[in-house]
């Protein structure tokens, strides 16, 4: 069967190493005896890609030990891996869009392997009453068949060429379109910078990180009294000078750090540094910047009193959950709100 080279160049749009990924995670399937259902195939698929750590670390350490893997054991990975990652409506129907094109892609590969088995029983027929002639008696007949068989071959060939590649087509468009939600899940619809749930699942990626030594400072950072903000200025001028607020932290951090809205008017700030002496600087840096500002309304030409943030910064400790380094954090920003805003404090390292 000339399947791969005609879906390569017909689908145009599935690139190869999505071809690649898709064979390995069908290979991967057969040799570990797992069936090529939907879901098994989307994890698997993912596992392919490398991108998500956890789960290959994961996949690698249960294939490691031998322990067999049941549907049990593959659907809780499909539920904290993929389904987890997802728990929105808009991308829950965006992977069972993914899973739907799977399960065409895998019934046309079934479909390609049983014509291909047809064919060559049929072949194997023909050619053994083709031994069975004499010399000069081959008839018309069964070199007619011959040319039947192979016409019948090529153009069933043609057919699934097609159907393959219009499914590699809808899975290039769905990629997109998960692409899409996933960012607009993550991302907050005001500031524009990442939201509280990609937050979560940065600091947990964080912890992971800095279990495995990778330096880990969490700054907190509240907008002082923006209450009086929204009171003088109003709702709308509030939320502009949040976006604001969120451009000039972006702008001010590495492209490595995170900064995130964690909620209301304030923001976090998660620093890949083990030093907390570093980390109080990045957040002195942003206080100043933010501080030094003079925002102006361009429609009336009116400048508002500066907009000031008090920051909490703590470093990671060993054997801390994200909830403790936020908690410390916290805790550093109310001291810097008590000390009379508009500072840094920190909670001291042990
Ligand atoms: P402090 O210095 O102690 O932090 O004082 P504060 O006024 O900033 O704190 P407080 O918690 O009293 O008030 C926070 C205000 O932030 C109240 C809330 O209406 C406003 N706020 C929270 N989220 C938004 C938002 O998305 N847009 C606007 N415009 N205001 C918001
Ligand atoms: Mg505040
Ligand atoms: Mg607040």
């Amino acid at each position: 069967m000339a399947l791969s080279s005609d879906w390569k160049t017909e689908a145009g749009l599935f690139k190869e190493c999505d071809r690649r990924l898709a064979h390995e995670t069908l290979q991967t399937l057969k040799q570990l005896k797992i069936a090529p259902q939907p879901k098994n195939f989307t994890l698997w698929f993912r596992y392919h890609q490398q991108a998500d750590q956890r789960l290959v670390d994961e996949i690698d350490a249960l294939i490691e030990s031998g322990e067999p893997l049941s549907r049990d054991v593959l659907s809780d990975l499909y539920s904290r891996h993929i389904a987890q990652t997802i728990g929105t409506k808009g991308l829950d129907s965006t992977v069972e869009k993914m899973e739907a094109a799977a399960r065409g892609f895998l019934g046309y590969m079934a479909d390609a392997g049983r014509s291909s088995e047809r064919h060559a029983t049929n072949l194997h027929a023909l050619h053994t009453d083709l031994a069975d002639d004499t010399a000069n008696a081959v008839s018309d007949s069964s070199v007619q068949s011959l040319f039947d068989q192979l016409q019948q071959m090529s153009r069933e060939n043609a057919q699934l060429s097609q159907k393959i590649a219009a499914t590699s087509h809808e899975v290039a468009e769905i990629k997109e379109s998960l692409r899409h939600t996933r960012e607009e899940v993550w991302t907050d619809g005001l500031t524009g910078i990442p939201n509280r749930s990609a937050f979560d699942n940065r600091i947990d990626q964080a912890i992971a990180d800095a279990e495995n030594g990778r330096g880990l400072c969490l700054i907190m950072a509240d907008v002082d009294h923006f209450k009086r903000v929204n009171d003088t200025l109003g709702h709308v001028m509030g939320d502009k000078v949040l976006g604001i607020v969120a451009k000039i932290l972006r702008h001010q951090l590495k492209e490595e750090d995170f900064v995130g809205r964690y909620g209301g008017e304030e923001f976090a700030v998660i620093v890949f540094d083990n030093d907390l002496s570093g980390a109080l600087e990045v957040a002195e840096r942003l206080r100043a910047s933010l501080a030094s500002r003079r925002l102006c309304n361009r429609r009336t030409g009116t400048y508002f009193d500066p907009v000031t943030m008090s920051f909490g910064v703590t470093a990671y400790r060993n054997g801390d959950r994200g909830a403790d380094v936020i908690q410390r954090a916290d805790a550093a920003l109310y001291d810097a709100k008590r000390s009379g805003r508009n500072c840094v404090r920190s909670i001291q390292e042990r």
